[in-house]
């Protein structure tokens, strides 16, 4: 079960909470080990073409900004995100959307530990893969 590895779990870092609110380590990229992506806020050559090309991601109003996330702009929750949240809802049972608000409402601590209980696998404890409904860590 992995002893020596560290926790995929988010201990409190923005890094991997994307600005559409995306929890990176539920991402199918950051838990591989073979072309592990870092998170979406860390800048890395080695990422997945629709990674970096990602236009929320590169979205012009994030630029020379102080917004951290989707929600602190005044066209949210735009045309971009609206897509990416019904895909996401629709496929993965997640809510970008959702999460947003959450993070708006009670903080970026409280989502995080919120994000960590929700999604923790009920055999071994990491976070499971949203992008395979289920546990990479213990094949569950
Ligand atoms: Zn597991």
């Amino acid at each position: 079960m992995g002893t020596n590895k560290l926790s995929i779990k988010n201990s409190n870092s923005i890094l991997l909470i994307a600005s559409c609110g995306m929890n990176c380590t539920l991402c199918y990229a950051y838990q591989r080990t073979k072309n592990h992506c870092p998170g979406c806020r860390i800048e890395d050559e080695q990422k997945a073409f629709s990674c970096v090309n990602c236009r929320i991601k590169n979205c012009m109003n994030f630029k020379d900004t102080s917004k951290r996330f989707c929600y602190e702009c005044e066209s949210f929750p735009c045309n971009l995100l609206r897509h990416l949240d019904k895909r996401y809802r629709t496929k993965y049972n997640m809510s970008m959307i959702e999460n947003l608000e959450y993070i708006k409402k009670d903080g970026l601590k409280k989502f995080i530990v919120n994000e960590n209980n929700r999604w923790a696998c009920k055999i071994c404890g990491e976070n499971i893969c949203v992008h395979k409904n289920g546990c990479i860590n213990c094949s569950n």
